[in-house]
């Protein structure tokens, strides 16, 4: 049975190559141009949930961006099991920090407005369930809490079951507690599938609460500064040592260390 299971994860293993990738943007009212990002390698694959953390500006966003195609690199490549990307695809899904519902359809039109395929509304049941919101199914966004309209906004990112989920700060706008049972649903749905997720963050916790790597990042120019992977089992437990050491880690990394934070 594991050797079936690990044929299959074979099959749709998608691998997500960012192969010397750099950004540029021109400055509107000066003569220069800002780099988003220089020279970036980097290799992801499905079963991976990749945090993204950094200061502002260091190019988290710039990267989920160029993975959904939505925009290109200044030099480089951008490759999917070899393909480069050149454009938006169903098999990547983004979600947002403030969820992207129409205001004006019910819960469940929002998630079945995005089926790739019509006339598969079971999908829209199982998510339904999957989040809780089954009897919420007619409300409207307005009616929402900001943790349910995320939740929906999360369904809708998955609906078609693409192979890499961006996920961009998809929970700062919300409350500390909604936030943490947030992690826990997303966690939830990504084990279900185990595609590559790549989730942009400012917060270091929830990056090694759900990571199985976290990528950290500096800027000016962007960049990758360490690549730290999370060997910890789910559901992870804030305050054991293992989580602490990788926190106080990945803050020495970011500067915020302090000289004798590891040694507390
Ligand atoms: P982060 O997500 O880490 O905060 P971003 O990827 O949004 O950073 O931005 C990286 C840098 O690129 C920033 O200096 C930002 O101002 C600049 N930048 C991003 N998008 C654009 C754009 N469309 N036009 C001009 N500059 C941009």
């Amino acid at each position: 049975m594991a050797e079936r299971s690990s044929e299959i994860m074979a099959e749709n293993t998608v691998i997500l190559r960012l192969d010397n990738v750099s950004k540029s943007f021109a400055k509107v009212e000066h003569d220069e141009v800002t780099h988003a990002l220089n020279e970036v390698n980097l290799s992801m694959k499905s079963g991976e949930f990749i945090s993204l953390v950094g200061p502002s500006g260091c190019g988290k966003s710039t990267i989920l961006r160029l993975v959904a195609g939505l925009i290109p690199p200044t030099t480089g490549y951008l490759t999917v099991n070899g393909a480069q990307i050149t454009g938006p695809s169903p098999e990547r899904g983004m979600m947002f920090q403030k969820p992207t519902l129409f205001p004006w359809l019910t819960v469940e039109k929002n998630i079945s407005f995005s089926l790739k395929l019509k006339g598969n509304e079971e999908k829209v049941e199982r998510m339904l369930r999957i989040i809780g919101l089954e009897s919420f199914r007619n409300d409207y966004p307005g009616q929402l809490s900001g943790g349910m309209a995320q939740r929906v906004s999360l369904v809708r990112s998955l609906i078609n079951e693409p192979d890499i989920l961006l996920l961009d700060e998809p929970l700062g706008a919300l409350d500390a507690f909604t936030r943490m049972n947030m992690q826990d649903e997303i966690l939830k749905v990504w084990q279900e599938k185990k595609q590559l997720a790549i989730m942009v963050t400012h917060d270091v916790d929830e990056a090694i609460y759900m990571g199985t790597r976290v990528i950290v990042m500096d800027a000016h120019p962007g960049r990758v500064v360490s690549d730290i992977k999370i060997d910890q089992a789910y559901p992870r437990e804030r305050s054991s040592q293992t989580f602490v050491a990788c926190r106080n880690e990945i803050l020495n990394r970011l500067h915020f260390g302090g000289k004798n934070r590891g040694q507390q």
